[in-house]
């Protein structure tokens, strides 16, 4: 849609005189108002105008209109009972917003809404309620005050991208074809191209952690496509496959927006700055700084699932869950007026987890779906979740009885807050009573997790609501970097959960070292190894580690347990990637088969002909395909 047909929908459909201005903002349209009590008193008004114009809409007061923010501190606070517990209020003159922390939104709100109703209606600046988080994320903390610092700079820029989206398309949709530059027939560096005459969009932007040279990213230069010239990054989720090498893009040449959900951007600002640090102090440093970092949130543009955005003159996106990680995504994408709508699956879960419900199959419409494949192989059953749980507890339980330490390496995000679910149940039903410490960044993707509750399963949700948040038992112990050699010298049992999973490096390799030699003591695995990382030499039954002694080499003895728990995987095992083709509604026409190793791709194609008639494929990268 372009901008003057927006325009003039407004004119058609809104009260007379009520709306003074038409503006956007990124996908969302801006109405100002001198009379915002108007369109409280009347919500069915902006409810119509939503609907005429199929978009997301804000009313906003013109700046005029809006009190004095000293003068409406002192209502706010007249208004909202006491009970509440305000931590914060703050004025962002730029989206003419009252930025509201309190601790009982239930409060702030009121019942039906009366209570923020009044707020608006009195002092006309459009309240934006933030929970307080029950643990302080610092980097939730330190990515909310950059947006608010930068609050002037962002709308110039949401302003502009508004702008090209309802721009009049360059061209008719008369073809759409995808490419993928890398994460085909491979796990690692996903990244694909969406392309229509009128828009080059682009679906992950990742890095292959373990992979050297030119193979480490996205391949851009094949395709001769400038990056200037893209409109739109879309990313399905914050592991860094699949959007550790977007601030590259900000290094050259690219201004544009990023879409995806407020939960994956944090996490992705915490897990791509964190990849920045480590390349700079090691090895792998990584073509761009933290600079670009904070670039790439700067221009993320978050959206919620179900919330329908254009995002391009003929692209409209969709984000459903994925059940994947906090966060992420199933992308939907209706090409072209409807010429075409294609989901791309991102990586996903089709099953029981305590964190997350399982990945969304239901859409409006589906010609083509681009699936994940990690465990498509023909033997890739894993055992179901509860089987998992009671073996990895039947372990702890028999290393604690004979007073030994339980090491379990896991990854700072996802497999980190299952685990915690597991040993949460458990102490809560008085089967573990140890202490959890928690070392490396987990600490801090769990307080990130314990911001957005809306994320996570129902359940967990109400939990934390009504105060009884899970991950804040007393077992749980935060791992300050000193506490860690009392950890090592202690005499008593515990479990520990430390980064990094696949043992590459950080606390787990430290604790690691120190239990080695003791056979009461154990090591378990509830991820996956790759190929030549100290976790799958552990598993594959290392039997000497060498370790620096006071700058003279050692050999360690590595006597402790080695236990393999599998189970916990994110990911959809071959019995629910099947399932998830089954059941997607309506059935797509087409198929193609990504991130996975070749053979399992393939097999997965083969199979997905044979039981549903797709028209199923494992493309290569760099092979493009035309969709229409
Ligand atoms: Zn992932």
């Amino acid at each position: 849609m372009e901008f003057k047909q927006i325009q003039a929908i407004v004119d058609e459909t809104a009260p007379e005189g009520k709306i003074s201005k038409v503006d956007v903002e990124g996908p969302k349209v801006i109405l100002y108002t001198d009379d915002i009590a108007y369109f409280v008193e009347n919500d069915n008004e902006v409810r119509n105008l939503a609907s005429s114009l199929k978009k997301r809409i804000i009313v906003r007061s013109t700046p005029d209109a809006l009190m004095e923010p000293e003068e409406a501190k002192k209502a706010i606070t007249q208004i909202i009972p006491e009970e509440a517990n305000i931590v914060d209020i703050e004025f962002d003159e730029n989206f003419g917003e009252v930025r509201i922390e309190a601790e009982k939104l239930g409060l702030v709100i009121g019942k039906h809404g009366n209570t923020l109703d009044e707020i608006t209606k009195k002092i006309k600046w459009t309240p934006k309620l933030l929970r307080k988080p029950p643990l302080q994320s610092e980097t939730v903390r330190s990515i909310r005050k950059t947006l608010f610092d930068k609050s002037k700079e962002r709308q110039k820029l949401l302003k502009n991208i508004g702008k090209k989206i309802y721009r009049k398309p360059d061209a008719d949709c008369d073809w759409i074809r995808v490419t993928p530059l890398g994460g085909a027939q491979q796990v690692g560096r996903s990244s694909v191209l969406l392309q229509t005459p009128a828009s080059n969009v682009l679906i992950d932007c990742g890095i292959n952690v373990a992979a050297q040279d030119n193979d480490r990213f996205p391949d851009f230069r094949a395709v001769k496509l400038a990056i200037s010239e893209l409109d739109a990054v879309v990313i399905s989720h914050a592991h860094l496959d699949h959007c550790g090498f977007v601030p590259y893009l900000y290094k050259y040449g690219y201004d544009g927006p990023i879409y995806c959900t407020e939960p994956t951007r944090d996490l992705m600002g915490l897990l791509v700055l964190d990849a920045v640090e480590i390349g700079v102090k090691g090895q792998n440093e990584l073509p761009f700084g933290s600079k670009e970092v904070r670039e790439m949130i700067k221009h993320t543009i978050p959206l919620e699932y179900g919330e329908v955005a254009d995002i391009t003159p003929d692209i409209h996106l969709t984000l459903y869950n994925a059940g994947h990680i906090l966060g992420s995504s199933v992308c939907h994408f209706h090409i072209g007026e409807g010429l075409h709508n294609m989901v791309y699956t991102g990586d996903f879960k089709f099953g029981d987890t305590r964190l997350l419900e399982a990945a969304n199959y239901e859409f409006p419409r589906v010609e083509t779906l681009i699936m994940e494949s990690t465990y498509g192989g023909r033997y890739d059953t894993q055992p179901k979740r509860r089987d998992a749980e009671t073996v990895l507890l039947d372990s702890i339980k028999k290393t604690i009885a004979r007073k030994g330490k339980v090491l379990i390496p896991v990854f700072s995000v996802g497999r980190s807050q299952e685990v915690m679910m597991v040993l949460e149940h458990a102490a809560r039903y008085g089967d573990l009573d140890v202490p959890v410490y928690l070392d490396g960044m987990i600490w801090e993707a769990t307080a990130i997790h314990t911001s957005y509750p809306e994320y996570l399963k129902k359940h967990l949700k109400h939990r934390i609501f009504n105060g009884h948040n899970p991950f804040l038992v007393d077992n749980f112990e935060k791992v300050e970097h000193r506490k860690r050699q009392d950890i090592i010298d202690s005499e008593d049992p515990c479990v520990i959960l430390a980064t990094s999973g696949m043992m590459t490096g950080g606390p787990s390799v430290e604790y690691f070292k120190a239990f080695a030699e003791d056979p009461k003591n154990m090591i378990t695995f509830v991820g996956y190894q790759s190929e030549g990382s100290l976790g799958r030499r552990i598993q594959n039954g290392l039997n000497e580690i060498a370790v620096d002694d006071n700058g003279k080499t050692k050999g360690l003895k590595v006597k402790l347990g080695v236990k393999t728990v599998d189970g916990f995987s994110g990911h959809a095992d071959r019995r629910q990637l099947l399932g998830y083709a089954k059941k997607i509604n309506p059935k797509p026409k087409r198929a193609l088969m990504m991130h996975g190793e070749s053979s399992k791709t393939m097999n997965l194609a083969m199979t997905l002909y044979d039981m549903f008639g797709f028209e199923a494929s494992a493309p290569k990268n760099l092979d493009s395909i035309r969709l229409i």
